[in-house]
């Protein structure tokens, strides 16, 4: 299961309120997108989900568990960074095994998860190869299997393909929701991308300096976009 509820959020660094009060519900299963210009507080709204930034106030509930205090590694999710986050020295073996191998886990355990990741991830065949023998996008999946290993309630991706160029990333797109539909897996992607957002979401939400300007499916925000605000950025007539 991987429910996420977001009730009268706010974050604040000193005097500056840069998510003033955001309430959300995000379904079991459900691919959402934080879409929005840069700097209007996709990152923060998505460390918060994860538990690396403390809420200011409000609560955030995982399949209705209180969470708000809880240290990441108790949520049970899993962000994905971009591909340079993988260990230039290790294997994808042991890059897709690093978070087990952290956890204590065994050994036949590890070999089992890491092997599944691999075959879901088309890696089996580059398992013993450092990162640097690897495409853009094979690292992309490399980073994305190390979240898989740990089975999360939720995937968290914060812009993982905006170092990877153009063509690639039309590919990744694909691949990740296809990685969707076959984990059935709850997932929210923050971009600034319109294009990514409105063919990627089942639902989206649009956020403008910390606040939800609209959340809906893209076709929703298409046809019935709440203000100029949303028509302009996902450039719907209105
Ligand atoms: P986005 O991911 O949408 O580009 P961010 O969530 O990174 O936006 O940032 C939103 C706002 O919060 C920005 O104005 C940024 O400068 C500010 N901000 C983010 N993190 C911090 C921090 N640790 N301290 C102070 N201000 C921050
Ligand atoms: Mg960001």
């Amino acid at each position: 299961m991987g429910s996420i509820s977001l009730s009268h959020v706010n974050k604040s660094f000193g005097d500056v309120q840069v998510i003033p009060d955001i309430s959300l519900e995000i379904n079991d299963g459900e691919f959402v997108v934080f879409v929005g210009p840069s700097g209007c507080g996709k990152s923060t709204l998505l460390r918060l989900i994860a538990g690396l930034e403390d809420t200011t106030s409000g609560h955030i509930r995982l399949d209705g568990q209180d969470v708000t205090d809880a240290p990441p590694a108790r949520r049970g999710l899993a962000m994905v960074f971009q591909s340079y986050a993988l260990y230039p020295h290790m294997s994808v073996r042991d890059n897709i095994a690093f978070p087990l191998k952290m956890a204590k886990t065994p050994q036949a355990e590890i070999d089992r998860k890491v092997d599944y990741a691999a075959r879901t991830l088309n890696l089996a065949s580059y398992l013993d190869r450092k990162p640097r023998a690897l495409s853009g996008g094979q690292r992309q999946r490399v980073a994305i299997g190390r979240a898989i290993v740990r089975e999360p309630k939720a995937f968290l991706f914060d812009e993982p393909l905006s170092n990877l160029d153009a063509a690639l990333r039309v590919n990744m797109r694909l691949e990740i929701t296809e990685l969707h539909q076959q984990l059935k897996t709850t997932m929210i992607y923050v971009t600034h991308d319109q294009v990514e957002a409105m063919t990627m979401a089942d639902r989206i939400v649009v956020l403008n300096a910390g606040n939800v300007e609209q959340f809906g499916s893209p076709l929703d925000l298409y046809r019935k976009p709440a203000n100029r605000f949303v028509a302009g950025f996902i450039g719907s007539p209105r």
